[in-house]
């Protein structure tokens, strides 16, 4: 998924001042709380149901946040008229 964001990124970023920019993400792991048994747990691999009573009744309490963290804006110190060295 974090490939597919960058990809995304990079085409919306042409031509902006963004060009180029790295994205970095940090995961939060998910957390549920199932609502027929109030256990509140961290889904395993693909496993949503509660582990204590096999409920598919859940909340999705924590994991679902997109939140933008910090951006670093580095500006060109160059002048433009500088030889670009490959
Ligand atoms: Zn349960």
């Amino acid at each position: 998924m974090d490939d597919s964001v960058q990809f995304y990124w990079d085409i919306i970023a042409q031509d902006t001042a963004a060009e180029g920019a790295r994205l970095h993400f940090k995961r939060i792991p998910a957390e549920l709380t199932c609502l027929d048994c109030g256990n509140i747990y961290a889904p395993g691999d693909g496993i949503l149901a509660c582990p204590k009573c096999q409920s598919t009744r859940t909340k999705i309490m924590a994991g679902e946040e997109f939140h933008l963290d910090s951006i670093d804006v580095e500006t060109a110190k160059a002048p433009a008229s500088a030889s670009v060295e490959k």
